[in-house]
């Protein structure tokens, strides 16, 4: 062995999907209802009951596919994986292990310390949720809810092409970033529409690999991705350096303690993975993949450098607008109406963001509408207002959404007036 040893990294991401029913049946996705309201005979798992297709899940996993760059297979297939849980009543999960709905893509991440990574994806594929165990309802039992069985889910597996912590935390904020560009998730932390395995282990620079890997799952913070990887690399030098490396190790995330436990026995679980007799072969036509193609929106990359090109920001600012797509679009209708770029960007950077979060609303319910902030700007650039009284007018504007010119005649405001 030469060198220190570094970490190679592969994620995996559980995304839950903006579908208004479930994957294999018509039961509203909505598992914050009163327990056990929505469920129906198929994600019950009675008998004879069969699964049927949603048409919109298929469409949104292949907009997530698409928009990352991977290729839709003509033909996909649903397997069944096997394993115990009292949230889970068939006693297997539909997914698709054999033949994923999407392979091959790439993320251009941009990293920290500046640069970027080219992180592969692997394959990206259709999933159902599980029921969830409640265990403060019942006092001194567990409760089983199962609005969530059913639940449409796409997985998202890279590449082992992460190298540190940091790296993977800056793949997740990208990721989540084209995934609310592309409208296919929340992307709710808090709700767990995104939950993070990952997979992790050291690597000699010069070779001679000792089998260190092992997989953190259930992670649903990426503060805890960050954590929990550094944690664990730490863990595998000290076993290397003792000559006591020792791989397939399954831990799983205790977010209350900050630590990572290794969850079952020694050797990988068998979910005997079959193909499900009951689902045909998803078949995606060109005509269809196509008409998907072109309803993509613009991608945050793409944005940033045209906001460069056509508005003259530089990288930070550029990059700092395009963080989330209504403050985009926001800047942008503030730009169209005729404000000076630099001038609308700062602006939006600054007291935009900062009345909105002082508000804790979202942009489409701001109350300034992006023409009266550039009409604002005007008044400003033509020195009909000073700065200062600029700022006052805003603060007007955002607790009475009228327009500038009209809360300047109203209330006297004039520069030097
Ligand atoms: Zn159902």
């Amino acid at each position: 062995m030469s060198g220190r040893p570094q970490p190679v990294i592969g994620l995996e991401v559980h995304v839950q999907m903006l579908t208004e029913t479930k994957l294999f049946c018509g039961d509203v996705a909505d598992f914050a209802a009163e327990p056990n309201t929505h469920v129906c005979p198929v994600c019950l798992g009675l008998p004879g009951a069969l699964p049927v297709l949603n048409r919109e899940a298929v469409e949104l996993a292949c907009r997530a596919a698409l928009g990352l760059g991977a290729t839709v297979q003509p033909v996909s297939a649903f397997d069944r994986k096997h394993y115990f849980h009292p949230a889970l009543p068939r006693g297997y999960q539909i997914t698709q292990r054999h033949r994923p709905l999407a392979t091959g893509g790439a993320v251009e991440v941009p990293l920290p310390e500046g640069g970027a990574r080219r992180v592969g994806i692997r394959r990206v594929h259709l999933l159902e949720d599980a029921g969830r165990s409640l265990h403060d309802r019942v006092p001194g039992s567990t409760a089983v809810d199962l609005n969530r069985a059913g639940v449409a889910l796409i997985e998202i597996v890279t590449e082992p092409d992460l190298r540190s912590p940091a790296e993977a935390r800056a793949f997740l904020v990208r990721l989540r970033q084209m995934l609310e560009y592309l409208e296919v998730s929340d992307c709710s932390m808090e709700r767990g529409s995104l939950r993070v395995g990952c997979s992790v282990s050291l690597h000699a620079a010069g070779g001679g690999d000792a089998d260190t890997r092992s997989e953190i799952r259930s992670l649903t913070s990426f503060a805890d991705v960050e954590k929990a990887l550094e944690a664990e690399i730490e863990r595998q030098r000290q076993a290397l350096s003792a000559g006591t490396p020792s791989g397939g190790l399954t831990l799983l995330w205790d977010a209350g303690l900050g630590q990572a436990r290794p969850v079952g026995g020694e050797e990988a679980p068998d979910y005997r993975y079959l193909p499900d007799p009951d689902l045909p072969p998803l078949h995606v036509s060109e005509e269809w993949r196509r008409s998907i193609e072109l309803g993509l929106p613009e991608m945050p990359a793409e944005r940033g450098a045209r906001f460069m090109a056509d508005y003259g920001l530089e990288h930070e600012h550029a990059r700092s607008l395009i963080a989330g797509r209504d403050m985009a679009d926001y800047f942008e209708a503030v730009a169209r109406s005729g404000a000076d770029p630099a001038e609308a960007a700062a602006w939006v950077m600054g007291d935009v963001r900062a009345a909105l979060s002082a508000k804790g609303g979202r942009v489409v319910e701001f109350p300034v509408r992006p023409a009266d902030l550039a009409q604002l700007l005007a008044l400003l650039a033509e020195g009909v207002v000073s700065r200062p009284l600029a700022r006052q007018v805003f603060a007007r504007m955002v607790e009475t959404g009228r327009p500038p010119a009209q809360i300047v005649a109203d209330e006297g405001l004039l520069t030097g007036a």
